[in-house]
């Protein structure tokens, strides 16, 4: 989408620190990060959010759920583990309406969200 912030960043229109790249999916790290390891994960194809996710969408997601854990692992998360996080909307507090999944780690995290 011409005009969507991390369609331009997955298209290296905008520049961004980059985790991983392949043809389905982007993976860069947070410029606000939120936790000592901060990355989003997103499908290269643009879904507004979760919300309008297809049922021909599953195994894209799927995938793109396995990519975060195996790059939360090389990042070192494998033995404690991390918070994966899709906001979805305003009352799921999402800002930029590209779906993309957080990854946080090397912390502990609070329970439940403010
Ligand atoms: P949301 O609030 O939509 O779930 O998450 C959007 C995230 O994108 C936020 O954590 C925000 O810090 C991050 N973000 C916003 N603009 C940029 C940007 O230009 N580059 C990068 N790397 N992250 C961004
Ligand atoms: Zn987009």
């Amino acid at each position: 989408m011409d005009d969507c912030l991390f369609c331009k960043i997955a298209r290296g229109e905008i520049p961004s620190k980059k985790v991983f790249e392949d043809e389905e999916f982007f993976a860069f790290y947070d410029i606000a990060p939120k936790a000592p390891l901060h990355f989003l994960v997103i499908p290269k194809k643009h879904i507004a959010n979760l919300m309008e996710l297809e049922s021909g969408d599953s195994d894209l997601v799927g995938r793109l759920i396995f990519m975060a854990q195996e790059l939360a692992r090389e990042l070192g998360c494998g033995e404690k583990g991390a918070r994966f996080v899709f906001n979805c909307k305003s009352d799921g507090g999402q800002t930029v309406d590209h779906v993309h999944l957080h990854v946080l780690g090397g912390r502990a995290m609070d329970w439940p969200p403010g």
